[in-house]
């Protein structure tokens, strides 16, 4: 096993944070210095973008650092908004603008399948060391359904849940099986066998 790992957590989620020192309890989270500047993702895959977050934390911190990205992907719409998640109606907009505009582009769409996918990344020394990923497929609805969760959850029905999107669930059944707890695990395993690297 690897010795007891102080990290740095790239996201000011507290909900993010939350899920993330459940499921990798083994590791010692420290919150990132709140005078480290806003990042920008540059990048153009989620892949690039928790590698460049993560990175930029440990190379300013002198400490091994975590980041994650997330992204969500409408099969009708060629995989959009994806890296673009966060900003898809514009610089600035809302998560409601943003569910607006993949709802109005859809609306005639058959093709209804969509993916959320989520990236986290560990650097150690101003290096990418581990990656984690996690996918979830599903289905997009023609309009909002449930109001609790944040993002694009109302319009996403998961494959793998019981007809109900992700904002007609609570929390606790969402983290069940969310693209970030699918993330996590792949994360956690490659970790946990990964003593030679961090040790
Ligand atoms: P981030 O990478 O987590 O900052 O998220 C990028 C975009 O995806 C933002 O628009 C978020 O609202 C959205 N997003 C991230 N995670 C989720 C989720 O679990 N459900 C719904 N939307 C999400």
């Amino acid at each position: 096993m690897n010795q007891t790992l102080r990290v740095v957590l790239a996201t000011d989620n507290e909900n993010k944070a939350r899920e993330i020192r459940e499921i990798l309890s083994e590791i010692d989270f420290i919150e990132r210095p709140p005078e480290f500047p806003e990042i920008q993702e540059t990048g153009t895959t989620l892949y690039e973008n928790a590698v460049l977050k993560a990175v930029a934390i440990s190379k300013f911190t002198n400490m091994p650092a975590l980041a994650d990205d997330t992204g969500f992907e409408v099969e009708a719409l060629n995989l959009a908004p994806g890296v673009f998640s966060a900003r898809f109606a514009g610089e600035g907009s809302t998560d409601a603008d943003n569910v607006a505009k993949v709802l109005e582009l859809t609306k005639n769409a058959l093709n209804r399948v969509a993916y959320f996918k989520t990236v986290i990344a560990l650097a150690v020394d101003g290096d990418e060391k581990i990656v984690g990923f996690g996918t979830v497929k599903g289905t997009i609805t023609y309009e909002v359904k449930g109001t609790n969760g944040f993002g694009y959850d109302g319009i996403f029905i998961p494959d793998n849940g019981d007809g109900r999107t992700f904002g007609q669930m609570s929390a606790d059944e969402k983290n069940s099986m969310s693209h970030r707890r699918l993330a996590l695990l792949d994360f956690r395993k490659k970790y946990t066998e990964s003593d030679a690297l961090l040790t």
